[in-house]
């Protein structure tokens, strides 16, 4: 039987784990955290959880504009949050998460071991209890999966009371009356969202001209729109040099010397591999400048039995990603059939509103002429359903290869778009045509029958075909 020690309960370390088990190996898992790591009990879970009530105040928004009287009034003034109540059940619905975990390790005949792991060399993990005492596990085969935590800035130190990282918000019992949020990747720009939908008045920092410089900026663009119409202040170009804090106030810095009071911080500004201290230059683990530990596409890093999975290896911070190399670690070291890790594939989400969905090609990749792509990008606004729902942002924007018009990419920007991103990703990983994927029933009225409607006007594949010039009845 193969010994296999991971270290790190997220998704990259307990997802290998069952895989592990599933392949006949006696594996133990050590966690210092709990079960389902930051993934879990700080980061996508509990976001996405606030993110849902969020999400109901956005809805409410809209509920005047349907025809809907809260207290006779149309507008969402006679409806609040209490802040208290969600943050109760976001952390125990990450705690019952983790519980989920705890028994699926348990039911697959996962050893877990609480504590710290470090390697002493490169096959021996030792584990430092909350105790302090001391086990040493001897193995064939090591996972290093310990993600990544919050970056801390000297001169922005959280206080876990006004001074905040994402993993603090959860202990506010009241909404906070001002917000300033420094930092406006996808993290920031989330949490803006959300608390701007609760009630919140907030002020976004962001560093470029657009908000979420990584993602497609005419998706960036519509959402800074709706950002603003919503009242919220974007300080574009705009970077946090302190952030200090006098009794109930903030205030934020900027280096052309700019000030920015609020009532809180929260501080969006990335986050750092936790690949410290763990003995891995010593065991021959190789780890870049910024602290990434180097893996190839099957995670193996530079250590012919270690592997590692996850964020602290920065192939894609994702919970989905980390699972995948997490698993093809195992199905590797285990010696099962394996393909190496394949990006191509990858959707992701902006978990804002409206959210905004990519898979695949982006549009940076075709304007720097990395990839020769066509493009069709269709506004929701001329969508029958979106109309019904006052959906009034948003598109859809199909990428496809000139000549044979396979699906290599895709973009939605609209409510759901965490959802209706599927068909696209399974169009890109099957290598379906335009034509193909056209000629498939969508339900009328409906938002994925805008899909299939870009789709059509990719048809034929060439830039003439592009500019139709009018409004289709979908
Ligand atoms: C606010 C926020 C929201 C996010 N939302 C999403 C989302 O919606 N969807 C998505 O796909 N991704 C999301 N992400 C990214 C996602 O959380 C990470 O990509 C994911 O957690 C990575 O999983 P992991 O297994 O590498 O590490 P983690 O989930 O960080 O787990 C690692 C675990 O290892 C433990 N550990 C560390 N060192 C040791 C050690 N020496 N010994 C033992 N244990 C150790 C840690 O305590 C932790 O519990 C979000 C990130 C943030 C910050």
């Amino acid at each position: 039987m193969t010994d296999v020690v991971i270290i790190g309960g997220g998704p990259g370390g307990y997802e290998a784990a069952l895989v592990g088990s599933q392949l006949g190996g006696r594996v133990r898992l050590v966690d210092s955290d709990g079960l389902g790591g930051s993934a879990v009990l700080t980061d996508c879970v509990p976001s996405k959880t606030l993110i849902a009530t969020a999400e109901i105040m956005t809805m409410v928004e809209r509920a005047g504009a349907l025809g809907i009287r809260l207290d006779g009034s149309a507008d969402r003034s006679s409806v609040s949050v209490d802040l208290g109540a969600v943050n109760r059940r976001v952390l125990d619905l990450a705690q019952q998460q983790s519980r989920d975990i705890e028994k699926q390790m348990e039911n697959a005949g996962v050893e877990v071991i609480e504590g710290r792991g470090r390697l002493d060399g490169t096959n021996t993990v030792v584990v430092t209890r909350p105790d302090g005492t001391e086990e040493r596990l001897d193995t064939d085969i090591v996972l290093v999966a310990t993600g990544s935590t919050a970056r801390e800035l000297p001169s922005a130190r959280t206080d876990g009371e006004r001074i905040l990282n994402w993993t603090q918000l959860y202990d506010l019992t009241e909404l906070p009356e001002k917000l300033i949020v420094v930092g406006s990747g996808v993290t920031g720009a989330e949490f803006a969202s959300a608390y701007r939908a609760l009630g919140a008045e907030v002020v976004l920092v962001s560093s470029r001209r657009l908000v979420l410089p990584g993602e497609d900026a005419d998706a960036a663009m519509v959402l800074q729109d709706v950002f603003e119409r919503r009242g919220m202040q974007i300080m574009s170009q705009s970077r946090a040099e302190s952030v200090t804090r006098d009794g109930d106030e903030v205030t934020v810095t900027l280096t052309d010397g700019r000030t920015v009071t609020g009532t809180h911080c929260l501080m969006a500004v990335g986050s750092v591999p936790s690949t410290t201290n763990m003995g891995l230059p010593d065991a021959g683990v190789k780890v870049s400048g910024s602290g990434h530990i180097e893996v190839d596409k099957v995670s193996r890093t530079s250590v012919r039995n270690i592997y590692a999975a996850g964020d602290c290896t920065g192939v894609m911070p994702l919970a989905s990603v980390a699972a995948m190399q997490g698993r093809i670690a195992m199905w590797h070291a285990l010696g099962d059939a394996v393909a190496p890790l394949d990006m191509s594939g990858v959707a992701s989400n902006v978990f804002t509103a409206p959210e905004i969905a990519t898979v695949g090609v982006t549009q940076a990749q075709v304007d720097s002429g990395e990839v020769r792509a066509l493009s069709y990008t269709l506004p929701l606004k001329g969508n029958a359903r979106a109309k019904m729902q006052e959906i009034r942002e948003g598109f859809v924007k199909l990428f496809c290869l000139p000549t044979t018009g396979i699906i290599v990419g895709g973009v939605v920007v609209s409510p759901a778009a965490s959802e209706l991103i599927h068909s696209l990703s399974i169009a890109v990983s099957e290598r379906i045509t335009v034509d193909n994927f056209a000629h498939d029933f969508t339900v009328y009225p409906s938002l994925s029958g805008s899909f299939a409607e870009a789709a059509r006007r990719l048809h034929g594949h060439s830039d003439e075909q592009l500019d139709m010039g009018f409004e289709p009845i979908l």
